[in-house]
Protein backbone atom coordinates (compact mmCIF):
# COMPACT_ATOMS: atom_id res chain seq x y z
CA UNK A 1 0.00 0.00 0.00
CA UNK A 2 2.04 3.24 -0.93
CA UNK A 3 -0.45 5.81 -1.81
CA UNK A 4 -2.80 7.86 -0.30
CA UNK A 5 -5.86 7.46 -2.64
CA UNK A 6 -5.06 3.85 -2.51
CA UNK A 7 -5.60 3.82 1.33
CA UNK A 8 -8.52 5.70 1.37
CA UNK A 9 -9.84 3.43 -1.05
CA UNK A 10 -8.98 0.47 0.73
CA UNK A 11 -10.62 2.00 4.16
CA UNK A 12 -14.26 2.14 1.96
CA UNK A 13 -14.19 -1.51 0.33
CA UNK A 14 -13.14 -3.13 3.09
CA UNK A 15 -15.35 -1.07 5.06
CA UNK A 16 -12.69 -0.30 7.74
CA UNK A 17 -14.43 2.06 10.26
CA UNK A 18 -11.25 2.75 12.86
CA UNK A 19 -8.42 4.57 12.13
CA UNK A 20 -5.68 4.29 14.66
CA UNK A 21 -2.86 6.90 14.14
CA UNK A 22 0.49 6.04 16.24
CA UNK A 23 3.35 8.79 16.69
CA UNK A 24 6.38 8.50 18.76
CA UNK A 25 6.92 10.75 22.11
CA UNK A 26 10.15 11.82 23.17
CA UNK A 27 11.34 9.35 25.03
CA UNK A 28 10.08 6.70 22.88
CA UNK A 29 6.92 5.24 23.65
CA UNK A 30 4.20 5.23 21.30
CA UNK A 31 1.06 7.22 21.64
CA UNK A 32 -1.83 7.11 19.73
CA UNK A 33 -5.39 8.67 18.40
CA UNK A 34 -8.30 6.24 17.01
CA UNK A 35 -10.42 8.33 14.48
CA UNK A 36 -13.47 7.58 12.65
CA UNK A 37 -12.57 6.64 8.99
CA UNK A 38 -14.59 9.89 7.70
CA UNK A 39 -12.15 12.10 9.37
CA UNK A 40 -9.56 11.83 7.33
CA UNK A 41 -9.15 12.16 3.73
CA UNK A 42 -6.19 13.22 1.03
CA UNK A 43 -5.43 16.20 3.10
CA UNK A 44 -4.44 14.14 6.29
CA UNK A 45 -1.19 13.25 4.52
CA UNK A 46 -0.12 16.30 3.85
CA UNK A 47 -1.23 18.78 6.48
CA UNK A 48 -2.21 16.19 9.28
CA UNK A 49 -4.98 15.53 11.34
CA UNK A 50 -4.92 18.00 14.30
CA UNK A 51 -4.54 17.14 18.04
CA UNK A 52 -3.79 18.42 21.72
CA UNK A 53 0.27 17.87 22.31
CA UNK A 54 0.64 19.70 25.57
CA UNK A 55 0.60 16.68 27.53
CA UNK A 56 2.64 14.43 25.34
CA UNK A 57 6.27 14.33 27.39
CA UNK A 58 9.28 16.58 26.31
CA UNK A 59 6.65 18.18 23.93
CA UNK A 60 4.55 21.54 23.78
CA UNK A 61 3.94 24.26 26.52
CA UNK A 62 0.16 24.02 27.28
CA UNK A 63 -0.11 27.20 25.60
CA UNK A 64 1.09 26.55 21.84
CA UNK A 65 -0.21 22.88 22.57
CA UNK A 66 -1.54 22.53 19.00
CA UNK A 67 0.07 20.31 16.84
CA UNK A 68 -1.03 18.19 13.67
CA UNK A 69 -0.13 14.34 12.97
CA UNK A 70 1.08 13.57 9.70
CA UNK A 71 0.23 9.76 7.78
CA UNK A 72 2.74 8.24 6.32
CA UNK A 73 0.85 6.15 3.77
CA UNK A 74 4.09 3.71 3.47
CA UNK A 75 3.18 2.52 7.43
CA UNK A 76 0.20 1.06 7.07
CA UNK A 77 -1.70 -2.24 8.90
CA UNK A 78 -4.20 -3.62 10.35
CA UNK A 79 -3.60 -4.08 13.73
CA UNK A 80 -3.91 -7.62 15.16
CA UNK A 81 -4.73 -6.45 18.96
CA UNK A 82 -7.74 -4.79 18.01
CA UNK A 83 -11.09 -6.44 18.08
CA UNK A 84 -13.27 -4.19 15.80
CA UNK A 85 -10.65 -4.12 12.21
CA UNK A 86 -8.59 -1.24 12.95
CA UNK A 87 -6.45 0.56 10.37
CA UNK A 88 -2.69 1.48 11.91
CA UNK A 89 -1.19 4.37 10.47
CA UNK A 90 2.52 5.82 12.13
CA UNK A 91 2.29 9.59 11.99
CA UNK A 92 4.99 12.08 11.60
CA UNK A 93 4.02 15.42 13.60
CA UNK A 94 4.30 18.70 12.29
CA UNK A 95 3.65 22.31 12.96
CA UNK A 96 -0.04 23.04 12.09
CA UNK A 97 -0.18 27.06 11.73
CA UNK A 98 3.41 27.23 9.28
CA UNK A 99 3.17 23.52 8.21
CA UNK A 100 6.72 22.85 9.09
CA UNK A 101 8.19 19.24 10.78
CA UNK A 102 8.27 19.10 14.27
CA UNK A 103 11.99 19.86 15.92
CA UNK A 104 10.93 17.84 18.62
CA UNK A 105 9.27 14.91 16.83
CA UNK A 106 11.45 12.00 16.96
CA UNK A 107 10.82 10.21 13.73
CA UNK A 108 11.22 13.43 11.99
CA UNK A 109 15.01 13.91 13.29
CA UNK A 110 15.59 10.75 11.89
CA UNK A 111 14.59 12.15 8.75
CA UNK A 112 16.81 14.92 8.69
CA UNK A 113 20.08 12.26 9.68
CA UNK A 114 19.23 10.32 6.15
CA UNK A 115 18.74 14.06 4.18
CA UNK A 116 21.83 15.38 5.85
CA UNK A 117 23.48 12.09 4.46
CA UNK A 118 22.37 12.87 1.14
CA UNK A 119 23.03 16.61 1.64
CA UNK A 120 26.63 15.74 2.30
CA UNK A 121 27.19 13.73 -0.94
CA UNK A 122 28.72 11.02 1.25
CA UNK A 123 25.59 8.77 0.49
CA UNK A 124 22.09 8.13 -0.32
CA UNK A 125 20.80 5.61 2.18
CA UNK A 126 22.02 4.58 5.46
CA UNK A 127 21.14 0.73 6.33
CA UNK A 128 20.07 0.14 9.94
CA UNK A 129 19.54 -3.68 11.35
CA UNK A 130 18.99 -3.60 15.46
CA UNK A 131 18.62 -6.85 17.35
CA UNK A 132 16.52 -6.42 20.28
CA UNK A 133 17.00 -8.49 23.25
CA UNK A 134 14.14 -8.83 26.15
CA UNK A 135 12.97 -10.80 28.70
CA UNK A 136 9.72 -12.38 29.15
CA UNK A 137 8.25 -12.54 32.76
CA UNK A 138 5.27 -13.74 34.41
CA UNK A 139 4.91 -10.52 36.54
CA UNK A 140 6.91 -8.26 38.10
CA UNK A 141 5.59 -7.47 41.97
CA UNK A 142 6.60 -5.48 44.85
CA UNK A 143 6.60 -7.35 47.73
CA UNK A 144 7.25 -6.21 51.04
CA UNK A 145 7.13 -8.86 53.01
CA UNK A 146 8.95 -11.88 51.59
CA UNK A 147 11.29 -9.95 49.74
CA UNK A 148 11.96 -6.80 51.57
CA UNK A 149 11.05 -4.79 49.94
CA UNK A 150 12.62 -5.49 46.61
CA UNK A 151 11.01 -5.58 42.81
CA UNK A 152 11.15 -8.92 42.07
CA UNK A 153 10.51 -10.74 38.83
CA UNK A 154 8.72 -14.50 38.57
CA UNK A 155 10.64 -15.84 35.67
CA UNK A 156 8.78 -18.33 33.10
CA UNK A 157 11.37 -20.48 33.71
CA UNK A 158 10.35 -21.28 36.93
CA UNK A 159 10.95 -19.13 40.14
CA UNK A 160 15.02 -17.56 39.24
CA UNK A 161 17.27 -16.73 42.04
CA UNK A 162 19.23 -14.04 39.76
CA UNK A 163 23.16 -15.05 39.35
CA UNK A 164 23.05 -18.22 41.84
CA UNK A 165 24.53 -20.71 39.90
CA UNK A 166 22.99 -23.75 40.61
CA UNK A 167 24.92 -26.86 42.05
CA UNK A 168 24.23 -29.97 42.64
CA UNK A 169 20.20 -30.14 41.84
CA UNK A 170 17.69 -31.51 39.37
CA UNK A 171 17.10 -28.46 37.24
CA UNK A 172 13.93 -30.47 35.85
CA UNK A 173 14.51 -28.71 32.25
CA UNK A 174 15.18 -25.50 33.33
CA UNK A 175 18.20 -24.12 31.64
CA UNK A 176 21.46 -24.24 33.99
CA UNK A 177 22.81 -20.67 34.53
CA UNK A 178 24.42 -19.17 31.17
CA UNK A 179 23.38 -21.56 29.39
CA UNK A 180 19.83 -20.59 27.90
CA UNK A 181 21.14 -19.83 24.32
CA UNK A 182 19.93 -21.99 22.61
CA UNK A 183 19.02 -25.69 23.97
CA UNK A 184 15.27 -27.12 22.34
CA UNK A 185 12.26 -27.73 24.34
CA UNK A 186 11.67 -28.74 26.86
CA UNK A 187 14.18 -26.86 28.34
CA UNK A 188 12.99 -23.92 26.06
CA UNK A 189 9.26 -23.54 27.12
CA UNK A 190 8.92 -20.05 24.82
CA UNK A 191 9.07 -21.62 21.20
CA UNK A 192 5.58 -21.30 20.68
CA UNK A 193 5.35 -17.63 22.18
CA UNK A 194 8.25 -16.62 20.43
CA UNK A 195 6.71 -17.92 16.80
CA UNK A 196 3.77 -15.92 17.40
CA UNK A 197 5.23 -12.58 18.42
CA UNK A 198 7.19 -13.42 14.87
CA UNK A 199 4.21 -14.03 12.67
CA UNK A 200 2.25 -11.20 14.00
CA UNK A 201 4.89 -8.98 13.30
CA UNK A 202 5.14 -10.03 9.71
CA UNK A 203 1.12 -9.46 9.69
CA UNK A 204 2.41 -5.73 10.44
CA UNK A 205 4.76 -6.01 7.40
CA UNK A 206 8.00 -6.54 9.19
CA UNK A 207 10.06 -8.42 6.94
CA UNK A 208 10.74 -11.39 9.79
CA UNK A 209 13.94 -13.27 9.72
CA UNK A 210 14.33 -15.78 13.10
CA UNK A 211 13.99 -16.17 16.97
CA UNK A 212 15.49 -17.76 19.64
CA UNK A 213 16.34 -18.43 23.21
CA UNK A 214 19.29 -16.14 24.68
CA UNK A 215 22.14 -16.76 27.06
CA UNK A 216 20.35 -15.72 30.17
CA UNK A 217 18.01 -17.90 32.04
CA UNK A 218 15.29 -15.58 33.46
CA UNK A 219 13.20 -16.25 30.08
CA UNK A 220 15.84 -13.98 27.77
CA UNK A 221 14.53 -14.03 23.99
CA UNK A 222 15.50 -12.26 20.57
CA UNK A 223 13.41 -12.11 17.54
CA UNK A 224 15.09 -11.29 14.14
CA UNK A 225 13.90 -9.27 11.47
CA UNK A 226 15.54 -7.74 8.18
CA UNK A 227 17.95 -4.66 8.18
CA UNK A 228 16.06 -1.47 6.46
CA UNK A 229 16.37 2.31 5.64
CA UNK A 230 16.85 4.09 8.80
CA UNK A 231 13.75 5.93 9.41
CA UNK A 232 12.39 2.40 7.83
CA UNK A 233 14.37 0.51 10.44
CA UNK A 234 12.99 2.44 13.33
CA UNK A 235 9.73 1.96 12.71
CA UNK A 236 10.42 -1.77 12.28
CA UNK A 237 11.44 -1.68 15.46
CA UNK A 238 8.60 0.02 17.53
CA UNK A 239 6.44 -2.76 16.06
CA UNK A 240 8.41 -5.19 17.22
CA UNK A 241 8.15 -3.88 20.69
CA UNK A 242 4.66 -3.56 20.00
CA UNK A 243 3.84 -7.37 19.07
CA UNK A 244 5.97 -8.84 21.54
CA UNK A 245 4.35 -7.04 24.45
CA UNK A 246 1.16 -7.14 23.22
CA UNK A 247 1.45 -11.43 22.59
CA UNK A 248 2.63 -11.45 25.70
CA UNK A 249 0.02 -9.79 27.36
CA UNK A 250 -2.51 -12.22 25.78
CA UNK A 251 0.17 -15.31 27.32
CA UNK A 252 -0.56 -13.41 30.57
CA UNK A 253 2.83 -12.48 30.49
CA UNK A 254 4.84 -9.40 30.64
CA UNK A 255 8.25 -7.89 28.42
CA UNK A 256 10.90 -6.28 29.20
CA UNK A 257 13.64 -4.45 27.44
CA UNK A 258 14.98 -3.09 30.31
CA UNK A 259 18.79 -3.87 29.53
CA UNK A 260 19.61 -5.47 33.08
CA UNK A 261 16.52 -6.63 34.70
CA UNK A 262 18.92 -9.44 36.79
CA UNK A 263 21.73 -8.67 38.59
CA UNK A 264 24.92 -11.04 37.71
CA UNK A 265 22.95 -12.50 34.97
CA UNK A 266 23.10 -11.18 30.67
CA UNK A 267 21.49 -8.16 30.31
CA UNK A 268 19.60 -7.02 27.24
CA UNK A 269 21.31 -4.99 24.46
CA UNK A 270 19.83 -3.69 20.88
CA UNK A 271 23.05 -4.33 18.78
CA UNK A 272 22.49 -2.06 15.71
CA UNK A 273 24.15 -2.84 12.10
CA UNK A 274 25.10 -0.11 9.86
CA UNK A 275 25.99 0.26 6.32
CA UNK A 276 25.90 3.66 4.04
CA UNK A 277 25.36 3.42 0.34
CA UNK A 278 25.34 5.46 -3.00
CA UNK A 279 23.62 4.95 -5.76
CA UNK A 280 22.54 0.95 -5.03
CA UNK A 281 26.01 0.48 -4.09
CA UNK A 282 27.81 -0.42 -0.88
CA UNK A 283 30.41 2.55 0.80
CA UNK A 284 32.05 0.20 3.56
CA UNK A 285 33.41 -3.04 1.40
CA UNK A 286 37.10 -2.00 0.66
CA UNK A 287 40.98 -3.46 1.11
CA UNK A 288 41.26 -1.86 4.58
CA UNK A 289 41.35 -4.26 7.61
CA UNK A 290 38.51 -6.42 7.72
CA UNK A 291 37.78 -5.63 4.52
CA UNK A 292 36.94 -2.54 5.63
CA UNK A 293 36.78 0.89 3.00
CA UNK A 294 38.66 4.21 4.43
CA UNK A 295 34.77 5.52 4.64
CA UNK A 296 34.20 2.86 7.24
CA UNK A 297 37.24 3.13 9.44
CA UNK A 298 35.87 6.97 9.30
CA UNK A 299 32.54 6.25 10.16
CA UNK A 300 33.70 4.17 12.88
CA UNK A 301 36.76 7.28 14.27
CA UNK A 302 33.13 8.98 14.30
CA UNK A 303 31.67 6.55 16.51
CA UNK A 304 33.92 6.09 18.78
CA UNK A 305 35.14 9.14 19.40
CA UNK A 306 31.20 10.81 20.18
CA UNK A 307 30.40 7.42 21.87
CA UNK A 308 29.96 8.85 25.48
CA UNK A 309 27.54 12.01 24.14
CA UNK A 310 26.07 9.47 21.75
CA UNK A 311 25.39 7.19 24.32
CA UNK A 312 23.00 9.71 26.03
CA UNK A 313 20.72 8.59 23.09
CA UNK A 314 21.85 5.22 22.51
CA UNK A 315 21.63 4.03 26.50
CA UNK A 316 19.53 6.35 27.49
CA UNK A 317 18.43 5.01 31.38
CA UNK A 318 19.60 4.53 34.39
CA UNK A 319 18.91 0.84 34.49
CA UNK A 320 21.25 1.08 30.52
CA UNK A 321 24.58 1.48 32.61
CA UNK A 322 24.06 -1.69 35.13
CA UNK A 323 24.64 -3.68 31.51
CA UNK A 324 27.55 -2.32 30.65
CA UNK A 325 29.82 -3.80 32.55
CA UNK A 326 32.34 -6.97 32.17
CA UNK A 327 31.28 -10.32 32.17
CA UNK A 328 28.28 -10.53 30.31
CA UNK A 329 28.80 -10.21 26.41
CA UNK A 330 28.26 -6.20 26.66
CA UNK A 331 30.95 -3.87 25.55
CA UNK A 332 32.57 -1.98 28.08
CA UNK A 333 35.71 -0.83 25.87
CA UNK A 334 35.55 1.50 23.08
CA UNK A 335 37.48 -0.34 20.56
CA UNK A 336 36.87 -2.11 17.07
CA UNK A 337 37.44 -5.34 16.08
CA UNK A 338 36.53 -8.20 13.45
CA UNK A 339 34.66 -10.93 15.33
CA UNK A 340 35.66 -9.66 18.86
CA UNK A 341 32.16 -9.56 20.94
CA UNK A 342 33.96 -7.97 23.94
CA UNK A 343 34.76 -4.79 21.83
CA UNK A 344 32.05 -2.34 21.42
CA UNK A 345 32.05 -2.09 17.56
CA UNK A 346 32.48 -5.72 15.96
CA UNK A 347 32.71 -6.11 11.93
CA UNK A 348 30.89 -9.21 12.01
CA UNK A 349 32.30 -11.80 8.77
CA UNK A 350 30.17 -10.90 5.72
CA UNK A 351 32.69 -13.82 3.22
CA UNK A 352 33.40 -12.18 -0.10
CA UNK A 353 29.91 -10.36 -0.26
CA UNK A 354 30.75 -6.20 -0.07
CA UNK A 355 26.89 -5.94 -0.24
CA UNK A 356 26.92 -7.80 3.17
CA UNK A 357 29.66 -5.31 4.76
CA UNK A 358 28.80 -3.87 7.84
CA UNK A 359 29.69 -2.61 11.00
CA UNK A 360 28.05 -3.87 14.61
CA UNK A 361 27.90 -1.39 17.67
CA UNK A 362 27.01 -3.20 20.30
CA UNK A 363 26.41 -0.33 22.97
CA UNK A 364 22.90 0.08 22.26
CA UNK A 365 19.80 -0.99 24.34
CA UNK A 366 16.04 -0.93 23.51
CA UNK A 367 15.63 1.58 26.25
CA UNK A 368 16.35 4.36 23.23
CA UNK A 369 14.35 5.95 21.39
CA UNK A 370 15.08 4.35 17.72
CA UNK A 371 14.35 6.88 16.24
CA UNK A 372 16.92 9.45 17.99
CA UNK A 373 19.71 6.49 18.48
CA UNK A 374 20.25 5.87 15.16
CA UNK A 375 20.01 9.57 13.75
CA UNK A 376 22.74 10.06 16.38
CA UNK A 377 24.60 7.48 15.25
CA UNK A 378 24.67 7.88 11.61
CA UNK A 379 25.79 11.84 12.54
CA UNK A 380 28.62 10.37 14.62
CA UNK A 381 29.59 8.36 11.63
CA UNK A 382 28.91 11.58 9.04
CA UNK A 383 31.36 13.41 11.35
CA UNK A 384 33.96 10.69 10.98
CA UNK A 385 33.70 10.57 7.74
CA UNK A 386 33.77 14.52 7.09
CA UNK A 387 36.82 15.17 9.42
CA UNK A 388 38.76 12.07 8.54
CA UNK A 389 38.71 10.52 11.75
CA UNK A 390 40.97 7.46 12.65
CA UNK A 391 40.02 5.00 14.65
CA UNK A 392 43.04 3.88 15.81
CA UNK A 393 44.07 0.30 15.39
CA UNK A 394 41.53 -2.59 15.84
CA UNK A 395 41.75 -4.57 19.07
CA UNK A 396 42.06 -8.35 18.18
CA UNK A 397 42.48 -9.41 21.56
CA UNK A 398 39.47 -10.49 23.73
CA UNK A 399 39.50 -7.61 25.63
CA UNK A 400 38.29 -9.11 29.07
CA UNK A 401 41.64 -10.89 29.25
CA UNK A 402 43.73 -7.80 28.75
CA UNK A 403 46.13 -6.78 31.42
CA UNK A 404 45.42 -3.71 33.57
CA UNK A 405 47.88 -2.04 32.25
CA UNK A 406 46.89 -3.11 28.38
CA UNK A 407 43.65 -2.02 29.66
CA UNK A 408 44.35 1.20 30.96
CA UNK A 409 45.04 2.42 27.36
CA UNK A 410 41.55 1.60 26.10
CA UNK A 411 38.63 4.57 26.45
CA UNK A 412 35.97 3.06 28.37
CA UNK A 413 32.08 3.43 28.33
CA UNK A 414 30.54 6.15 30.64
CA UNK A 415 30.05 4.56 33.94
CA UNK A 416 26.67 6.15 34.27
CA UNK A 417 23.95 8.17 32.66
CA UNK A 418 24.67 11.31 34.92
CA UNK A 419 28.33 11.10 32.76
CA UNK A 420 26.87 10.34 29.51
CA UNK A 421 24.55 13.30 29.38
CA UNK A 422 27.75 15.38 30.97
CA UNK A 423 29.35 14.02 27.31
CA UNK A 424 26.31 15.13 25.64
CA UNK A 425 26.39 18.63 27.18
CA UNK A 426 30.13 18.85 26.31
CA UNK A 427 30.07 17.24 22.92
CA UNK A 428 27.04 18.12 20.36
CA UNK A 429 27.78 19.62 17.69
CA UNK A 430 28.32 16.34 15.23
CA UNK A 431 24.31 16.34 16.20
CA UNK A 432 23.31 19.63 15.27
CA UNK A 433 25.61 20.02 12.24
CA UNK A 434 23.49 20.20 9.26
CA UNK A 435 20.25 21.03 11.66
CA UNK A 436 19.34 17.00 12.20
CA UNK A 437 18.95 17.90 15.95
CA UNK A 438 18.45 21.18 17.20
CA UNK A 439 19.98 22.79 20.53
CA UNK A 440 16.81 22.94 22.05
CA UNK A 441 16.25 19.25 21.57
CA UNK A 442 19.40 18.43 23.27
CA UNK A 443 18.73 20.70 26.34
CA UNK A 444 14.99 19.61 26.49
CA UNK A 445 16.67 15.55 26.67
CA UNK A 446 19.33 16.48 29.17
CA UNK A 447 17.10 18.56 31.35
CA UNK A 448 13.96 15.89 31.01
CA UNK A 449 16.69 13.11 31.52
CA UNK A 450 17.52 14.49 34.87
CA UNK A 451 14.58 15.98 36.29
CA UNK A 452 12.56 12.58 35.70
CA UNK A 453 14.85 9.63 36.00
CA UNK A 454 19.01 10.65 37.26
CA UNK A 455 17.41 12.60 40.37
CA UNK A 456 14.89 10.83 40.83
CA UNK A 457 16.68 7.65 41.15
CA UNK A 458 19.71 9.16 43.42
CA UNK A 459 16.96 11.01 46.10
CA UNK A 460 14.99 7.19 46.75
CA UNK A 461 16.59 5.22 48.71
CA UNK A 462 18.20 1.78 46.86
CA UNK A 463 17.09 -1.74 48.29
CA UNK A 464 20.32 -2.69 48.49
CA UNK A 465 20.96 -0.09 50.46
CA UNK A 466 19.06 -1.64 53.48
CA UNK A 467 21.43 -4.63 53.21
CA UNK A 468 24.76 -2.70 53.05
CA UNK A 469 23.60 -0.29 56.22
CA UNK A 470 20.58 -1.18 57.81
CA UNK A 471 22.52 -2.79 60.77
CA UNK A 472 25.35 -0.46 60.61
N1 LIG B 1 23.11 -9.93 25.78
C1 LIG B 1 24.37 -9.41 25.30
C2 LIG B 1 24.41 -7.90 25.46
O1 LIG B 1 23.99 -7.42 26.47
C3 LIG B 1 24.65 -9.80 23.89
C4 LIG B 1 24.64 -11.25 23.58
C5 LIG B 1 24.78 -11.51 22.10
O2 LIG B 1 25.92 -11.38 21.58
O3 LIG B 1 23.78 -11.74 21.42
O4 LIG B 1 24.88 -7.16 24.61
MG1 LIG C 1 21.64 -11.46 21.01
MG1 LIG D 1 24.76 -9.09 17.66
Amino acid sequence: MSTPQEILQMIKDQGIQMIDLKFIDMPGTWQHLTVYYDQIDESSFVDGVPFDGSSIRGWKAINESDMAMVLDPTTVWIDPFMEEPTLSILCSIQEPRTGEPYARCPRVIAQKAVDYLKATGIGDTAYIGPEAEFFIFEDVRYDQTENKGYYYVDSVEGRWNSGREEVGGNLGYKPRYKEGYFPVPPTDTLQDIRTEMLLTMAKCGVPIEKHHHEVATGGQCELGFRFAELVKAADYLMTYKYCIKNVAKKYGKTVTFMPKPLFNDNGSGMHTHQSIWQDGQPLFWGDGYANLSQTALWYIGGLLKHAPALLAFTNPTTNSYKRLVPGFEAPVNLAYSQGNRSASIRIPLSGSNPKAKRLEFRCPDATSNPYLAFAAMLCAGIDGIKNQIDPGEPLDKDIYDLSPEELALVPSTPGSLELALKALEEDHEFLTAGGVFTPDLINTWITYKLDNEVNPMRLRPHPYEFALYYDV
